[in-house]
């Protein structure tokens, strides 16, 4: 049966980097709420404004809306298979929606946790950098690009650091990982759905496992 991976992790905990790498050399497609709601958020409409102060405070984007997205996304031909969603659910009631849609879709959810300790998510979040032409994401610390400040494969690219990356921001974005988003574990570990990996290491071990488990 096809499966919708999960991926759940704190802010910074690699997800991201994890889905791009199931998607560039398995041809999972990489489903990222977060990715969608910043293309959306560059729109001059009065939904992308609010969206944009939405996600300038660190908070989350309204279940409905979000689910509207992931719906209308994963109806593309693309992911009629396998997909991997990068930053969904992130709360109960979307870990419902996702039940749903998985049961209209005939596909089974495999939920993996990427676990990473506090200190260490504050200092990749900060130091996070990506390209805006690529989406590439690089570290400061752990992932520098060959010239710094400039993407592998458009070196003619400055790389970005998000608005909600800032210190401040990021405590808010842990502080709701932790009182909505975290609790689904425990959901899909009572329904015997959850693998877990430790997300510290070389990235590429972390890809291994999981790769592994998928
Ligand atoms: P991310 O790139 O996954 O850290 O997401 C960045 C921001 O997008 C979050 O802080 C939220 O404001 C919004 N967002 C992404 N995914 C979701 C989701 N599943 N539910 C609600 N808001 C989301």
């Amino acid at each position: 049966m096809d499966k919708i991976i999960v991926l759940i992790g704190a802010p910074g905990a690699g997800k991201g980097t994890q889905a791009r790498l199931l998607d560039e050399r398995r041809g999972i497609p990489q489903i990222s709420t977060g990715d969608m709601f910043r293309e959306m958020k560059t729109l001059d409409t009065p939904l992308a404004k609010e969206v944009q102060e939405i996600m300038a405070s660190g908070k989350l984007i309204s279940d409905e809306l979000t689910y509207q997205i992931v719906r209308e996304r994963t109806s593309k031909p693309d992911t009629a298979g396998t997909y991997v969603l990068d930053g969904y659910p992130r709360t109960a009631v979307q870990a419902s929606q996702l039940e749903e849609l998985a049961k209209e879709q005939g596909k089974e959810i495999l939920a993996i946790e990427v676990d990473v300790e506090r200190d260490e998510l504050m200092k990749r979040l900060t130091g996070r950098r990506s390209c805006p032409v690529c989406g590439e994401i690089y570290n400061v610390y752990s992932k520098p690009p060959a010239i710094e400040g400039f993407c592998d494969e458009h070196p003619d690219v400055a790389l970005t650091h998000r608005a909600d990356d800032s210190e401040e921001k990021v405590t808010v974005r842990l502080e709701t990982y932790d009182e909505l988003t975290k609790p689904l574990l425990e959901y899909y570990a009572s329904s015997g759905r959850l693998e877990k990996v430790d997300g510290t290491g070389e990235i590429e071990d972390i890809y291994g496992e999981i790769e592994g488990l998928v």
